[in-house]
């Protein structure tokens, strides 16, 4: 197994991601497994981006277990 998988992130790998975390942008407080290793529950941390392109977010996915993180950038909607 490659040690550094940076070059070589499987789509179905960041396809678990992302379901997570549109399971936690419903539901911020749901429990949802690492998809690494299932050994634990995901903690997210949000990091306000200002760009001159508009506010998003940048939310890190992270499993304590394990250590993997996975980050999904967010456009903060217009106008709220
Ligand atoms: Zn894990």
């Amino acid at each position: 197994m490659p040690s550094n998988d940076a070059a070589g992130r499987s789509s179905a790998r960041r396809a678990a991601w992302l379901e997570a975390a549109k399971v936690l942008a419903a539901d911020p407080a749901a429990r949802v497994r690492c998809p690494n290793c299932q050994d634990d529950f995901l903690t997210i941390e949000d990091i306000a981006v200002e760009s001159p392109g508009g506010r998003y977010v940048e939310r890190i996915l992270r499993c304590p277990a394990c250590g993997t993180w996975e980050s999904i950038l967010r456009e903060v909607p217009k106008g709220r």
